[in-house]
């Protein structure tokens, strides 16, 4: 392993951006072997340790990067207070302490990125990064294109509008009153797709997540889950 800059250790362990980082180093907080550095060009081997505040930063390990197909009935935290069963608890081969990007609901299925690349992590979730997020919906009702046309100008969720969404109807069963809805949408609030959805008259029953980024589902059964490849890597960051 080669030495690191610094910043760009404590960029990875998530502590701060590489500016934050920077600002840390230059305000004198952080420690190497100990001893406070200021100098922002410092490069660190791996068997040094890095403090910020006097904490060392854990487990400078190996970066390693999953997507996994989430089944429903498993929580995205690292770990939930009523002990159900978390997207971890599916990584059995992974000996890393790794993280979801992101968060999908209990009952949601599909594309979930997980990584010990703190940077990464707060990059593509950074609301700049605008990464597309394609989802599938089942909902209960009869689309039309008038019923989802707000949803392509943004509609007005907890006093706060959304972006514009690209959206098409996939299928209506008009027997049974139900549709399927292709949605695509680069922000990440709590429950947006179901929220957005309910706005205009069509609950959602069930939820996939088809994309993340250029991530599908391409050769992953629920609850599979692989490595990304070198390039997958380069590509998102
Ligand atoms: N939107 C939701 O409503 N739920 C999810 O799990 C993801 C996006």
């Amino acid at each position: 392993e080669e030495a690191q800059r610094l910043q760009k250790v404590i960029a990875q362990a998530g502590l701060a951006s590489r500016r934050g980082a920077e600002e840390l180093i230059s305000s004198g907080r952080v420690q190497v072997n100990g001893v406070t550095v200021t100098a922002l060009g410092t490069k660190v081997e791996q068997n040094d340790t890095v403090a910020v505040d006097g904490a060392p930063i854990e487990g400078r390990e190996k970066l390693v990067y999953y997507v996994l197909n989430k089944p429903r009935g498993v929580v995205t935290t690292n770990d939930d207070d009523k002990g159900r069963k978390t997207v971890l608890d599916l990584l059995d081969e992974v000996d890393q302490r790794v993280y979801p990007v992101g968060r999908l609901d209990y009952d949601t299925t599909g594309v979930l990125l997980l990584t010990n690349d703190g940077e990464m992590a707060n990059q593509l979730m950074h609301p700049k990064s605008r990464v597309d997020k394609v989802y599938v919906a089942k909902v209960e009702g009869v689309a039309s294109d008038d019923k989802l046309a707000p949803l392509k100008r943004g509609v007005v969720i907890k006093g706060r509008k959304t972006a514009p969404a690209r959206v098409a109807i996939e299928r209506i069963d008009k027997a049974k009153k139900t549709s399927m809805i292709r949605l695509v949408i680069h922000e990440g609030r709590n429950h947006q797709v179901k929220n957005m959805l309910q706005k205009v008259g069509l609950p959602v029953s069930k939820l996939t997540r088809e994309q993340y980024a250029f991530l599908d589902l391409t050769g992953l059964q629920s609850g599979d889950y692989r490595k990304l490849t070198g390039a997958e890597v380069r590509r998102l960051k």
